[in-house]
């Protein structure tokens, strides 16, 4: 059984609903959930949008293969409405985003697939829900905690980011 996480985003629609449906079909596809961050609320991320986003982090244990596990993440992005991906780094509103964060302490460096995920030690968005469920996880390549993590970029940023965070209200466990 793996231990893996996950950051789930979306901007467009019902936000909350978007992720929750998300959350739901990763219950059924992947495994169990074990633990689920708030909603962590903030603007777009390396481009311009009128679309606040939503994110959140969670943890699942499953017995699928990375590889695998890509698959279920990009169809069930796919049934939700996802319509493109991202390409040459150019970010768009998008009604859901799966991310695979980490797998175990497996590192994957392929054309598909790059786990640990490439941006997540730079993203507040993905670091701060993470922190709220694993602060004491040890990412396997950079060999800081997220809490680490968090810590070394304030202190080269000199900023602390503020997250407006609302409990998710219909996720059971
Ligand atoms: P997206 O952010 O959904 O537009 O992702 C674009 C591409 O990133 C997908 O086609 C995946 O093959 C690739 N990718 C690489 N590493 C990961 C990862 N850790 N989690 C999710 N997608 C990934």
């Amino acid at each position: 059984m793996a231990k893996i996480f996950f950051s789930i985003g979306t901007n467009l629609g019902d936000r909350k609903k978007n992720i929750e449906r998300a959350v739901k079909m990763l219950k059924k596809q992947v495994g169990k959930c074990v633990k689920i961050s708030s909603f962590f609320v903030s603007e777009p991320w390396g481009f311009n949008s009128d679309n606040i986003f939503f994110n959140i982090a969670a943890e699942f244990e499953t017995e699928l293969q990375p590889f695998e596990l890509l698959e279920v993440t990009q169809q069930i992005e796919q049934v939700i409405g996802r319509t493109h991906k991202t390409e040459n780094r150019k970010y768009a509103d998008r009604i859901i985003d799966i991310d695979i964060l980490f797998y175990d302490n497996q590192i994957i460096d392929s054309h598909q697939l790059t786990i640990p995920h490439c941006l997540l030690h730079k993203r507040d968005f993905v670091l701060y829900p993470l922190a709220e469920i694993a602060p004491e996880f040890q990412h396997p390549v950079l060999k800081k905690t997220i809490k680490e993590i968090i810590d070394s970029n304030h202190k080269s940023t000199q900023k602390k980011r503020v997250f407006i965070k609302e409990q998710p209200s219909s996720f059971s466990k």
